[in-house]
């Protein structure tokens, strides 16, 4: 017979939104299993089924309030649960003994990481092996005279590393850029410019919230021409530290577009000294570009995200289309400095593929600085007149509706189909990705392939570390890509970052997980700070360690960091936990969430489940 769900004791909480719900009707779920995500002002929880059974029946739906006793569902219990539910209820004495035991052995674990050879027997985090079949190729060879050992084809982040660590290994190293300042899309208009303007914008909207403070500063003056100046600096600063790092370890840089002419030799445009340079190894790190929507007319007004960091004027209208990191970031930015933003969204969140809970509240910090956020909704057309008419097809969207400017931030594709990489034997997969191994190596064996160019995530951390591999390849070491995680940060106000195994990939893949979160409610530099929406959550494998963590506030992207190093080192609730934290930090978050999954914090009040 099926019987009643309720909310249980959730403290000093009364009428608390739904903010997810995890289960539908006809689900057979598991003792224990999260069924609906409730979020206070103060903590987000999750209520679990009491038994195992079939939900007969949803009494709830995402945006609802409740309160302690009210009907979530009707499940019919599975039989063997209703005979042991009866035994159940009885205390187990037993279970803070194996507690402790669980602490013990995970004090006890053998360290893998130190028994292992670097990358010696992981899998790559993000490539394919099975895809790159060796082809037959002129071999490298110490023997022969080519112009140099190394051949780098672009100098991004992946690029630049690369050059510098097979350098800093004793090889003589040539690298090609196109642009006649080093850095790529990353330090020149990518991730450096859009995180110095991103800064302005912080600080604007921390001038407006100072307010409720006590402190008001007046409207601010935007000077754009100081402003775009002030990015540039940063910039130049980078790039021009790049040229004399480049110079100090005697790479040999050349301006020039490369093609492949074989699988030895690349033949070099635009440069008056050299037409071709022969190379013995090398590594193609030639990044990717924006993808631009089909049928859309030519129009300045229609932006690339390079185009968006460096603008002729500030725009009274902007169109943002994809709420991606990028798409987000940038209208971040303008919407800050003063420009009326939209943001459309094919899929039904912003940032797609990050986990619910971390994005909301972004979304709904967005929803205040900008005109509109439309997800599940496509852009349909483009009209460039006096404005740019969009057309939009979606539930809350306009038929059409007119912009100063629009940006495209869709995705970027890779560069691999554009350097000739057929005539030197390389494999170019359909999307234009260069399919390489655990050690970065194409299917041609002394060339290597790495950063946005070589697969996902197109990240700039990636590419610098896949360069460090590929250099050391080159010099004969024995080293392969075999980061357990690649974190990802969207650096908006509030910044949201994860790292490792997300819940949506958990549930996707079958994944079990159990999870810990802390709201940042009750973290006291985080209430200092006015930052009490923030959030960090960890993700536990079923041997009790550090699969995955998330968090959402200022400085999340900081903040990550140290769980990156709990994953790659294996550690569990308790290593992270037992770890002093310094106070007040907003880095607590991250020992109280392990705390909170120990079973060992205090600092928020956690109602016993009931038995
Ligand atoms: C707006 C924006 C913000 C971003 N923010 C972040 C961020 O915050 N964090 C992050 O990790 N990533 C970020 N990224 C992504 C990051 O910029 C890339 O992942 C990174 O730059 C990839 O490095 P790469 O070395 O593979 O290639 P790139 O940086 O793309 O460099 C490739 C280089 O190769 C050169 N090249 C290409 N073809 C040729 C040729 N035939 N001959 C000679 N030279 C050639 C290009 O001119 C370029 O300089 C951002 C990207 C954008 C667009």
């Amino acid at each position: 017979m099926a019987q009643e769900i309720k909310v249980p004791d959730i403290g000093d909480f009364d009428a608390v939104e739904i903010i997810e719900v995890l289960v539908a009707e006809g689900d057979t779920v598991e003792k224990e299993q999260a069924l609906i995500t409730l979020e206070s002002d103060k903590a987000t929880l999750e209520v679990p089924a009491p038994v195992a059974g079939k939900i007969t029946e949803l009494k709830v739906a995402e945006g609802d309030s409740v309160s302690e006793g009210d009907v979530i569902a009707m499940v019919e219990a599975a039989e063997a649960e209703e005979e042991s539910e009866a035994e159940a209820d009885k205390p187990d004495p037993k279970a803070d003994d194996e507690k402790d035991n669980d602490k013990a052995k995970s004090e006890d674990k053998p360290d893998k990481k130190a028994d292992e050879k670097r990358g010696a027997d992981r899998p790559a985090a993000n490539t394919d092996d099975s895809t790159v079949e060796p082809k037959a190729s002129t071999p490298a060879s110490d023997d022969h005279d080519y112009d140099c050992d190394v051949l780098v084809l672009g100098s991004g982040p992946g690029g630049y590393t690369a050059a510098f660590r097979a350098a800093d290994m004793g090889l003589n190293v040539t690298l090609v850029e196109r642009h006649s300042v080093l850095g790529g899309v990353c330090l020149n208009v990518g991730c450096i410019p859009s995180k110095a303007l991103l800064h302005s914008a912080k600080v604007i909207e921390d001038a407006a919230n100072m307010a409720s403070h006590g402190v008001t500063f007046g409207k601010p003056e935007i000077d754009l021409a100081k402003l775009l100046d002030y990015k540039q600096s940063v910039i130049d600063q980078l790039t021009g530290g790049l040229k004399s790092m480049a110079s100090k370890r005697q790479v040999n840089v050349v301006t020039g577009t490369g093609t492949f002419s074989d699988d030895h030799t690349l033949a070099l445009e635009g440069n008056d000294d050299t037409d071709q340079i022969t190379f013995n190894k090398a590594i193609i790190c030639v990044g990717s570009e924006p993808v631009m929507l089909p049928g859309w007319p030519e129009d300045e007004r229609i932006w690339t995200s390079a185009e968006a960091l460096s603008p002729d004027e500030l725009p009274e209208s902007l169109l943002v289309v994809g709420g991606g990191i990028i798409g987000c970031e940038i209208a971040n930015v303008y919407a800050a400095h003063g420009t009326d933003v939209d943001v459309v969204e094919m899929t039904d969140a912003l940032i797609p593929g990050a986990d619910k809970d971390l994005i909301k509240p972004l979304t709904k910090r967005m929803k205040a600085r900008c005109g509109n956020i439309w997800v599940n909704t496509k852009v349909t057309g483009l009209e460039a007149g006096d404005k740019l008419t969009a057309s939009f097809e979606g539930k809350d969207a306009p038929e059409s509706k007119q912009y100063d400017r629009v940006l495209v931030a869709v995705g970027r594709k890779p560069n691999g189909a554009k350097i000739g990489a057929d005539a030197a034997g390389v494999e170019v997969n359909e999307r234009g990705f260069i399919p390489v191994d655990k050690q970065c190596r194409t299917n041609v064996e002394h060339i290597f392939a790495i950063g946005d160019v070589s697969g996902e995530p197109q990240l700039a951390h990636r590419a610098t570390h896949q360069g460090k591999v590929a250099a050391e390849c080159c010099a004969g070491e024995k080293a392969a890509f075999d980061a357990k995680v690649i974190p990802s940060v969207v650096y908006t106000d509030p910044e949201v970052a994860w790292t490792g195994v997300t819940e949506n990939q958990a549930k996707a893949e079958g994944i079990e997980y159990t999870k810990s979160a802390f709201p940042w409610a009750a973290n006291g530099r985080a209430i200092g700070l006015d930052a009490t929406d923030g959030n960090t959550k960890l993700i536990f494998g079923t041997d009790g360690r550090i699969i995955g963590a998330g968090a959402v506030g200022p400085g999340a992207g900081d903040l990550i960091a140290e769980t990156c190093l709990a994953i790659e080192m294996g550690a569990d609730a308790h290593d992270i936990g037992l770890t002093i934290h310094p106070h007040p930090t907003l880095a607590e978050t991250v020992g109280m969430a392990a705390e909170a999954e120990a079973g060992t914090l205090t600092d928020l009040y956690i109602p016993k489940k009931k038995k």
